[in-house]
């Protein structure tokens, strides 16, 4: 299967789980994960159509990057984030969806340049409490929103979050719709959240019938990543 026509399924895909929960056409946006895939393979996705990317380490991310500049890529940074690479994060992405706490959201507010606009910021929530697993918990998401929204190089975009995999529709659903519901609350009290960015290949139809407004997608798309692509992007 060519990335062109996986990405024509699975935007059907998209659409067809948008239209059976009764939602609004186009409300769900694809976000392409390209972390551990080759540039030749992102490009195809892009003369397809693509235009978001998202990458989760950055020392992979920036020699891709540039290695891409002339095409006008729109790139995410959706990996765990350590203080000392907040500089080239904030100088280099429109979108981080992995921010989980303040001093990270001071960092980028701060580094962001000023020659750019507003860095478009999503909170990572953790509902699930996995020890393990990135993500600002439940009592404190409403601090690091209010943080977020009072700086004027950051905007307040949305919330993100990655659920425990489940392989049964019925709890991956169920996962979704708690996040859901905290996202809806946090709506009322922050008006420009419009982004809720949940769903993966193996979950994103019922992420979409939970309400997800973008679905990040790697494997689907691009194939499996190789079995050592950890070690592969190391350094
Ligand atoms: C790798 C990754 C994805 C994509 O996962 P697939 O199962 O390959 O679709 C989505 N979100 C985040 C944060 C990731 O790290």
């Amino acid at each position: 299967m060519s990335i062109t026509s996986n990405r024509e399924r699975i935007l059907k895909q998209i659409e067809d789980a948008t239209l059976s929960a009764q939602r609004t056409a186009n409300s769900v946006t694809m976000l392409a994960v390209s972390k551990a895939q080759k540039i030749n393979h992102i490009e195809e996705a892009f003369n397809a159509g693509q235009k978001l990317f998202g990458e989760s380490y950055l020392s992979e991310a920036l020699p891709k990057k540039e290695a891409l500049a002339r095409l006008g890529i729109e790139w995410h940074f959706i990996g765990p984030i350590q203080s000392n690479k907040t500089k080239d994060i904030a100088a280099n992405f429109s979108w981080v969806q992995s921010v989980d706490r303040e001093k990270i959201a001071r960092r980028l507010a701060e580094q962001r340049p000023d020659n750019l606009p507003p860095l478009n910021i999503c909170a990572q929530i953790n509902l699930f409490d996995e020890a393990t697993k990135q993500g600002t918990s439940t009592n404190q998401v409403d601090d690091l929103l209010s943080f977020i929204a009072s700086q004027p190089k950051l905007s307040l975009r949305g919330v993100m979050a990655i659920p425990p995999p489940q392989s049964n529709h019925q709890k991956q659903l169920d996962q979704f719709q708690k996040i859901a519901a905290v996202y809806q609350q946090l709506q009322n009290q922050f008006p420009t959240l419009d982004t809720l960015s949940m769903g993966m290949s193996a979950d994103m139809e019922a992420a979409i019938r939970a309400g997800s407004t973008m679905v990040r997608v790697g494997t689907a798309l691009f194939g499996k990543r190789p079995d050592n692509w950890k070690e592969l992007i190391k350094g």
